[in-house]
């Protein structure tokens, strides 16, 4: 059942994403199953750490070809020893060990918290390092979705730089900006198109660009503290509750295919491996749906009936601007879906 496999060609060039954690993986799971739908005729292959249990990992290996552990922690590494220097920068050295896929010529890297609604194959036409613009600062490139070379050489001039210098964002984004410093100036071909690296926020900072042209969306990248694992979704209504700030989601198409696709492809590999127990008949499926989604947290307590709405006093236009920027927009409020519209016409005309 499940997942096919359809790839022949391309066998020296790979899909490639990592996962730290169980949570991670359910991500990595979905992208690689949305990978497979649109029928890729490269390789996919995900990059695992030690903290990954074993049942997720058998569950990776049925829709990767490949699932290789990689331990920053080996000592003598050279990447230990930039570790032991820039401890802050564990998650950043673990996404650099893609550069020593050198079975690989090419390799398309994507974070495990996006997906892809179309086939994208036709991004190995590009060199390194081609990515998409950052929404939050353009003349850096967003370093969910690059295309790279495999190369000993390059990862270890990246550990060297992030040992010496760090990452002006404590993360790989940041460090892969200032090693490919010349991405936002030198060569438009290695600028991806944005509907390859289409944040979920931006449908709210640039809602008339969004409507002229997220039709077109490639990749969508759930950035941000909220993933699309840590919704909760009721399969009676084929609806998301929120569980962190926004109470109620706008615009949640995008949340809604990443579910789509869990709960066809990837719930029933977890079932199958009794990672989740099978439609047993006292638990209706919405509830095993909020099992797995709260999966990663250990023991944890059914989330409360949620209180009514508590009246908060008003926020400065600052105070707004920093929660909006954290991604705590008032989406219920002041930032719903019609005030936004209606400030956007007041610009527009
Ligand atoms: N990642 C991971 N475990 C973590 C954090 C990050 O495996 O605890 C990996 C995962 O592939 C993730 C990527 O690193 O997609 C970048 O982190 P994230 O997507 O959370 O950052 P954002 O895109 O929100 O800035
Ligand atoms: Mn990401």
């Amino acid at each position: 059942m499940a997942v096919l496999k359809y790839r022949g060609q391309g066998k020296d060039q790979s899909f490639v994403t990592l996962a730290t954690n169980d949570s991670y993986v359910k991500g990595a799971l979905v992208l690689g199953s949305s990978l497979q739908h649109y029928r890729t005729t490269r390789k996919l292959t995900v990059l695992i750490t030690p903290q990954v249990s074993d049942l997720m990992r058998k569950v990776l290996e049925r829709v990767f070809d490949e699932v290789i552990l990689v331990n920053i922690l080996d000592s003598g590494d050279s990447a230990h020893l930039a570790l032991m220097r820039r401890p802050e920068l564990g998650i950043t050295l673990t996404k650099l060990h893609c550069w020593e896929l050198t079975q690989y010529s090419k390799c398309i890297f994507m974070d495990a918290d996006t997906m892809v609604l179309s086939n994208i194959d036709e991004l190995f036409e590009r060199e390194e390092l081609s990515a998409a613009p950052d929404p939050g600062w353009p003349d850096c490139f967003n370093s969910g979705v690059f295309v790279y070379r495999p190369s000993i050489e390059t990862y270890n001039q990246l550990l060297q730089l992030a040992t010496e210098k760090g990452s002006f964002d404590g993360a790989d984004q940041g460090l892969l900006n200032t090693f490919f410093s010349s991405w936002a100036t030198t060569d438009m071909s290695k600028h991806l198109p944005f509907i390859y690296n289409l944040s979920s926020t931006s449908v709210y900072s640039y809602l008339p660009a969004f409507k002229a042209f997220g039709a077109n969306t490639k990749v969508v990248h759930f950035l941000g503290s909220t993933k699309p694992w840590n919704y909760t979704y009721d399969s009676r209504t084929k609806s998301l509750k929120g569980e962190m700030h926004d109470s109620k989601i706008v615009h949640p198409e995008f949340l809604n295919m990443w579910w789509d696709t869990y709960m066809a492809n990837i719930l029933p590999l977890l079932e199958e491996y009794g990672i989740i127990k099978e439609n047993t008949t006292a638990v209706n499926t919405a509830e095993v749906t909020e099992a797995v989604s709260h999966m990663s947290v250990s023991a944890a307590a059914p989330p409360p009936p949620s209180p009514p709405a508590p009246v908060l006093p008003a926020l400065s236009s600052l105070e707004r601007k920093q929660r909006w920027e954290q991604g705590q927009a008032d989406y219920m409020g002041l930032d719903s879906f019609d005030n936004i519209k209606k400030k956007l016409d007041t610009y527009l005309q």
